[in-house]
């Protein structure tokens, strides 16, 4: 089967690197499914999963935001931030999660910073969904 080079980076380093047969993500403009052979093309990414599918088997990498990049032989995504299933601190996200509807909840009390605590809330619910393998 045909494969093709994916690479994750962070502003902290690469997190990802391997040849898969096929990279599946939500960009802003929709799904995204890429296979060897595909186009040249540059994606603005969301906060959500990058689908890695290699031997019979989907690798998944949260993200927070960024672009994907696809060139003939490799395909990069740049990423804020971005972590492997199993690196992903499951307590950590819980707390994040915790920390931020507790914030979104006193928007209304004092000056929360709202769309702040909301980017936090969905990056802490997609690690956990990744974590989790819920999607
Ligand atoms: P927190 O409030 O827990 O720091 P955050 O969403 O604000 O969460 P980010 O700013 O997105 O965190 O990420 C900072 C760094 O911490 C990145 O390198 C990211 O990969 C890592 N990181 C954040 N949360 C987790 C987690 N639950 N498990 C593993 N790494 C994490």
């Amino acid at each position: 089967m045909k494969t093709i080079k994916v690479s994750v980076v962070t502003p902290d380093g690469p997190v990802y690197e391997s040849e898969v047969e096929m990279v599946s993500t939500k960009a802003k403009t929709g799904e995204l499914g890429i296979l060897p052979g595909h186009v040249p093309m540059v994606a603005p990414l969301e906060i959500g999963i990058v689908r890695l599918k290699k031997d019979g088997k989907t690798e998944l990498v949260a993200v927070s935001g960024g672009f994907l990049e696809v060139r003939p032989e490799q395909v990069t995504v740049l990423a804020q931030s971005a972590e492997k299933s199993e690196d992903i601190d499951v307590e950590r996200a819980l707390k994040a999660k915790e920390r931020a509807e507790q914030r979104m909840k006193q928007q209304k009390l004092e000056h929360v910073d709202f769309k702040r605590a909301e980017l936090a809330l969905r990056r802490a619910v997609n690690r956990l969904n990744v974590a989790e393998r819920k999607f």
